[in-house]
């Protein structure tokens, strides 16, 4: 592959009539296939070239959102956006009506044996999610996220001196002065007060348009569809179920002491939601430069760590796939996005000081190793396994480079991974608590706002008994949810933080007594991409399935023992 730069890399919009007659032209060699020219292979053949052109849709496709992540104010990108999201649903009946045919072909066997049984249950799942009568529905869901997007990236607050965007507004819920930790807090309050209006109504949208998308296809609700659209196969709503009582009930008060504790290390008798981003009077580990030192720093990382990801990030850096810096305009949070046509992945994310910079990091190196090393899987279904197991590789790659931490860090690198367990761990109530939110805002399709804020309450009291929002008017109206945004884009994606962190602990445990051979196992599983579902991966390296009885004692019992609460 020849290496490009990226910040020049473009790629021509298709149009629906080029998409509609290459499809046709492959439906014809199946066809030509089936009716005796060629047989099996000449069918493969066609399979493949499919395969191929899906790949340089994904490539635009790809390319487009993450410019329009780069540079939300831009209306060019905007409507290259606008114009890629008209044109996905049709696209997606293109595929779908491919799948369905694939699904039930002469060469069902054949298929089976060139590429597994599994692609043919990811089918199932993308044909049973699918119809042209969704269409409409889908362009406006699309509409719907990238409005909440830009709203975001749209904040501007002047503070200390400063114009900061709301991921540069962040870092000083880290600061250890309690009194500018509260006004952060206060005017990110009062920012999304201003726009709650917009913020209710851009939800309450989207859940009235996923029940209406459930209904058309007949499903009772969006719960089971958004099963689908995730391609869940090997665990069901009720293995969540269960999984998320586990956390409530031995996660949960192991986190009331972590909360009790960070409380004593501050001095404060009482911890607001401004306090539990920072854990100890001489303030969070932070790096000690700014991005053009983190990436001289990583490199030298990912030298130490070998595995092939020092050469892999060499690659990353002289093709520009990386837009790290916070800036106006840019979207928010981080990602990892692929370009199958260059076998490359780019990664994204808003660097502003804290160590969060460092995670955010290699969370994302992560995901980027994993799409490097599945590049050469023989469809593109299986660039990516399904999201919990996605995780698994960015989650542990945070764990398996604490050795390099010093590099960041200096002598507060055991301050740092000492808070990076702890926030692991307080970060699955959080998770779990999201994702039993959307169970209850889609099985209730019908609730009102104010409805959906009870909810949210009521789960925010089990899950985060600990939180008390002081005078923070919009999160104490049960809106904390609204920061969240995979609720809005991304439903029911949420757990599987969760679940994969249950996975990257076990790694991180293992690593602590042999290094070498847990480095193999995750290089491996990286390479497996998405050629098994989830729990056969967990299963391929030697781990546990978080839905496994004791799973998560077992790693909560290392976390404990580790961060001395035992
Ligand atoms: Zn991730």
């Amino acid at each position: 592959m020849t290496p490009i730069d990226f910040q020049k890399y473009t790629v021509d919009a298709p149009t629906y009539d080029e998409v509609s007659a290459r499809y046709q032209a492959i439906h014809e060699a199946l066809d030509a296939a089936s009716s005796g020219t060629g047989g099996a292979e000449a069918f493969i053949a066609a399979v493949e070239e499919w395969d191929a052109y899906r790949r340089e849709l994904g490539n635009w496709s790809s390319l487009v959102s993450i410019r329009f992540h780069q540079d939300t104010a831009n209306e060019e990108y905007k409507k290259a956006r606008e114009y890629c999201d008209e044109l996905r649903p049709k696209l997606t009946d293109l595929a779908v009506t491919m799948k369905r045919r694939l699904l039930d072909c002469p060469f069902r066997e054949q298929l089976a044996a060139k590429f597994g049984e599994l692609i043919f249950e990811l089918w199932t799942c993308d044909v049973a999610s699918f119809d042209p009568v969704i269409e409409k529905d889908l362009v406006e869901e699309s509409k719907l996220d990238s409005e909440y997007t830009e709203l975001v990236a749209s904040a501007r607050f002047e503070f200390q001196g400063e114009t900061l965007t709301l991921s540069q507004l962040g870092k000083y819920a880290e600061h250890p002065d309690r009194e500018i930790r509260h006004a952060a807090a206060k005017l990110n309050s009062d920012w999304f007060a201003e726009n709650q209006s917009a913020f209710d109504r851009i939800y309450h949208e989207l859940v009235q348009l996923r029940q209406q998308m459930a209904t058309k296809l007949q499903y009772d609700n969006f719960v089971p569809l958004g099963y689908k659209l995730m391609q869940r196969i090997d665990y069901s709503q009720n293995d969540v179920e269960q999984f998320r009582a586990q956390v409530r009930d031995e996660v949960v008060p192991l986190c009331v002491e972590l909360r009790r504790r960070q409380a004593e290390n501050l001095g404060l008798d009482k911890l607001y939601a401004w306090d539990e981003g920072i854990h100890d009077t001489s303030g969070n580990p932070k790096p000690a430069g700014d991005h053009d030192w983190l990436i001289e720093r990583a490199t030298e990382m990912f030298a130490d760590l070998g595995s092939g990801l020092d050469a892999f990030f060499d690659k990353m850096k002289q093709q520009h796939l990386m837009d790290l810096k916070s800036r106006e305009g840019k979207a928010g949070g981080g990602f990892c996005d692929s370009l199958p046509n260059l076998k490359m992945p780019f990664i994204f994310a808003n660097f502003n000081g804290t160590k969060g910079d460092v995670e955010v990091f290699t969370h994302e190196m992560g995901h980027a190793f994993q799409c490097y090393c599945s590049g050469d899987q023989p469809l593109s279904d299986y660039l990516w396994p399904t999201t919990e197991a996605c995780e698994i590789h960015s989650m542990s790659l945070e764990f398996l480079t604490w050795p390099q931490m010093e590099l960041f860090f200096g002598d507060d690198a055991s301050r740092f991974r000492h808070l990076h367990l702890t926030e692991s761990i307080l970060f699955l109530p959080y998770g779990v608590l999201v994702d039993h939110f959307q169970h209850h805002v889609y099985e209730n399709p019908g609730a009102s706002v104010e409805e959906r804020n009870a909810m949210w309450r009521e789960l925010e009291a089990i899950y985060l008994p600990w939180r008390d929002y002081g005078d923070l008017a919009h999160p104490a109206s049960g809106r904390r949810w609204q920061r969240q945004l995979h609720i809005y884009g991304m439903p029911f994606y949420y757990i599987d933080y969760t679940l994969a962190l249950t996975c990257a602990l076990q790694l991180w445990v293992r690593a602590e007594s042999d290094r070498e051979a847990t480095m193999l196992d995750y290089v491996k599983l990286c390479h497996r991409g998405g050629e098994a579902p989830f729990q056969q991966l967990v299963d391929s390296v030697g781990l546990k399935s978080p839905f496994q009885p004791g799973c998560l004692s077992e790693v909560v019992t290392a976390a404990k023992r580790e961060l001395g609460l035992e």
